[in-house]
């Protein structure tokens, strides 16, 4: 597919986020720290953030036995936190797309197509949002196109993966199995940083990317009460991730959220969204003989207490009998997801 047949609120490049945050008025626009090679990382923040100073990090809260010294969310006029940042890994767009359009409703009230969403840009408005459109500006940067709707399978791994020095495939999960894997790759996909650094499993306890530490800055700062990470997944149906290392609330609230998406998806045409909520409770991931990874959710959930959550997208590739949403349904995916997210985070605070 050329890049002429993308729809026109597809704004997911680097160029075409950076013009666009040029133009906020309403919002404000924050610098974060830089990539790895040097490239600009912005956040976007509307309407006010409410939490008093803070007398301890969350961890020294809960050891003090009380959440409030971290955030104190108990005032009647607590305007609830939204979290939502794009573009962990470079080939996955979608993420960044529908944040550049909900960034366009709440400036001019209608999104890049000129379509109106007020029932989205009510309740948008109703609480505090914080949007990163693009944590990983380099990886976003080894992509040479702006969607994988119309390409294969291969393109994705090859671009998004990358390509070993033997010219293999990196594919999933080995491109995993070397980090930071820059030294070892022919073509740097855009999972990761100009370092090699995938952001989904830096060095959290250690010395993390830039890219990573703006993203647990964010949780630490501003204590969102719910924090989505917007990924591409293939060709699979819309789904959340396990939160695997979090609290019994955290996981309990995400299936919560993921049971709004669902009911929200099947009010439309969008063929549906995987509830996993089974899979977010009652998981013993630590305990398994081969634990699972404790990635950059959990390094999140554990700087601000909230569900933290992955979203996977459908990414339209060519793939013979697979699930294939187009543009316009990766599109309202997303923002009936943001949707949910907002009403989500009010109804929690009886709003
Ligand atoms: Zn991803």
């Amino acid at each position: 597919m050329s890049e002429a047949a993308l729809p026109i609120y597809w704004h997911g490049s680097v160029d075409a986020v950076n013009e666009d945050l040029k133009k906020i008025k309403k919002g404000t626009v924050k610098e974060l720290l830089p990539s790895a090679g040097g490239r600009p990382i912005y956040m976007v923040e509307y309407g006010t953030s409410n939490l008093p100073p803070r007398k301890a990090n969350l961890s020294s809260a809960l050891g003090g036995k009380d959440f409030n010294c971290y955030a104190d969310k108990r005032g009647a006029d607590y305007v609830p936190t939204v979290y939502i940042a794009g573009c962990i890994h470079g080939g996955e767009f979608e993420g960044t797309v529908a944040i550049m359009n909900l960034i366009s409703l709440l400036e001019t009230g209608v999104d890049l197509a000129g379509n109106k969403n007020d029932k989205l840009k009510s309740l948008a408005e109703r609480v505090h949002l914080v949007l990163t459109p693009m944590c990983n500006p380099d990886g976003r940067s080894h992509i040479p196109f702006d969607n994988f709707v119309g390409h294969t399978f291969y393109d994705l791994r090859y671009y998004n993966q990358g390509i070993w020095k033997n010219g293999e495939l990196c594919g999933w999960p080995e491109c995993k199995q070397i980090h930071p894997i820059k030294d070892h790759v022919a073509y740097l996909g855009g999972y990761f940083n100009d370092d090699g650094v995938n952001m989904m499993h830096d060095n959290f306890f250690g010395h993390n990317a830039n890219e990573t530490q703006n993203v647990l800055d964010v949780c630490s700062e501003y204590a969102p009460d719910i924090a989505v990470l917007c990924h591409g997944g293939d060709n699979s149906a819309p789904h959340f991730t396990p939160l695997e290392y979090a609290s019994g609330n955290a996981k309990r609230a995400m299936t919560e959220i993921a049971t709004l998406v669902r009911s929200k998806y099947d009010s439309t045409e969008l063929r549906g969204f995987e509830n996993i909520g089974d899979r977010f409770e009652n998981r013993r991931g630590e305990d398994a003989e081969r634990p699972a990874s404790f990635n950059l959710i959990s390094a999140m959930h554990h700087c601000c207490g909230a569900p933290c959550i992955t979203f996977e997208s459908n990414q339209g590739l060519i793939k013979e009998n697979s699930y294939v949403l187009n543009n316009d349904e990766i599109y309202l995916s997303h923002m009936l997801m943001i949707e949910a997210l907002c009403e989500w985070a009010l109804s929690k605070f009886g709003k």
